[in-house]
């Protein structure tokens, strides 16, 4: 019986999905606890490639329940259109409960995003336009909409004239945009709600029972600890909260019930989106990394954009390990690396000519560091097809070492492919 979290250490993209693919076939019990559509887990499997934004990555095994917890920002029509395509390329039925205290994105969040990033221009966030931002800053400001609301059209309606009222006053005048009209909205939730009932429960009651009976559950972050909104890289950061810390709370757990939590490392860096990236690569050094990296490229799962790449940073991945209080690191993507005479890791920070740090500094001091680099020997193999730590070569073995060394955390498990099968458990 253990509850289980897992996180990135890193921007996000680590492979989580991969590595809570792999481990979601002991569980009982996957739960998303944050975020929305906003990024993508991509999964391989006996049933092909999927990316997943919204559902669980337990829903190809029929052992495991799939939740949606009360942190969520639940998109309905992302959620029942990926059930539809799993379904459809011959994926079981899927176990899944939706958090009854669960919010709903509504298409009001997706515009205002779209308008506000218009709007912000070149000062934008990079925002990835699936409505989390406005959806989060109603959640917050009391203005949301929640799953249990959509049966009671009474409650609906007026929770809906609330939160337009001044939605309009800043489309008009703001964003000089035509005002949206409460019946259409209103219509659409109704229809929603009919789709979404079967699949709607008291999601806090079902994990306490399945805590109390030793069931083993797994918590599934979504992006990484630098995204943090408090102790990520605001305000390159996502709005809700990244670290396993809140995941009890987002699932509804008490916050004493997890035991084993697994950053997700990645053997080099990517990020997508704004904001200081310290150990980026530009020009041909970049592409060949982008080309060679993930399973077909370092493209984004939720938007297809090139995601920005560089070495492994060391400094940002012990401060991300640290923040999710990791008992243990998956270092993914190793197999990547081995085209590389030389892998470079960043080591330290230089903010200034006399300040070399080791420690990840506040955003203001962050955008003008620069890396202090130590080059590592390459092992110039493939590696996707080993299975055991001691028939990796040498070198392989040794950045894995360092790379322990340097972030203060065991690497338990090595990913040397995008497949399930691809592991390595030490
Ligand atoms: P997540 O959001 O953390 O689940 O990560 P993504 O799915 O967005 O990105 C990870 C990418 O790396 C995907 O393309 C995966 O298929 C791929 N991937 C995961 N683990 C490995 C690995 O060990 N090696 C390789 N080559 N690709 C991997």
């Amino acid at each position: 019986m253990t509850v289980t979290a897992i996180v990135g250490a890193n921007w996000g993209d680590e492979g989580k999905g991969k590595m809570t693919d792999v481990l979601a076939a002991t569980s009982s019990y996957v739960v998303r606890y944050q975020g929305g559509s906003n990024a993508g887990h991509t999964i391989i499997n006996d049933y092909g490639k999927f990316s997943l934004h919204m559902l669980p990555s337990g829903v190809f095994y029929s052992n495991v329940t799939n939740i949606i917890g009360p942190g969520t920002a639940l998109d309905v029509n992302v959620l029942l259109q990926e059930r539809n395509s799993l379904l459809t390329r011959g994926v079981p039925e899927p176990k899944l409960v939706i958090s009854d205290r669960a919010q709903m994105v509504l298409p009001v969040h997706r515009l205002f995003d779209e308008l506000e990033e218009l709007r912000l221009g070149s000062q934008s966030f990079g925002s990835t336009k699936r409505g989390i931002a406005p959806f989060y800053a109603d959640k917050y400001a009391k203005l949301g909409i929640q799953v249990a609301d959509l049966y009671d059209k009474t409650r609906l309606r007026s929770r809906l004239e609330q939160s337009l009222a001044s939605k309009n006053v800043l489309l008009e005048h703001l964003y000089k945009h035509t005002p949206l009209q409460l019946e259409s909205l209103l219509k659409e939730l109704l229809e929603q709600a009919e789709l979404l009932k079967p699949f709607v429960g008291d999601t806090t009651s079902i994990l306490h029972e399945a805590y109390a009976n030793g069931e083993d559950i797994l918590l599934e972050g979504q992006l990484g600890a630098l995204r943090d909104p408090d102790h990520g890289i605001y305000p390159y950061s996502t709005s809700s909260s990244t670290l396993a810390g809140f995941a009890p709370v987002g699932a509804g757990l008490p916050p004493y019930a997890i035991t084993r939590v697994i950053a997700v490392v990645k053997a080099y860096s990517s990020c997508v989106g704004a904001g200081p990236f310290v150990t980026e690569l530009h020009g041909e050094e970049a592409e060949q990394l982008r080309r060679l990296g993930g399973d077909a490229g370092e493209y984004g799962a939720t938007t297809g954009r090139p995601r920005r790449v560089g070495w492994l940073d060391t400094v940002a991945t012990r401060y991300g390990c640290k923040l999710q209080g990791a008992t243990e690191v998956a270092l993914t993507n190793l197999d990547v690396l081995g085209y590389l005479d030389e892998i470079p890791v960043c080591i330290g920070y230089k903010l200034s000519d006399t300040n070399v740090t080791s420690h990840f500094p506040a955003t203001a001091q962050l955008e003008a560091a620069t890396p202090v680099l130590q080059r590592l020997p390459g092992w110039k193999s493939n590696i996707s097809h080993v299975r055991s730590f001691a028939d990796l070569p040498v070198e392989a073995k040794q950045y894995v070492h360092f790379v322990e060394a340097a972030i203060g955390v065991r690497v338990a498990t090595l990913s040397v492919g995008p497949r399930r099968e691809q592991i390595i458990s030490r």
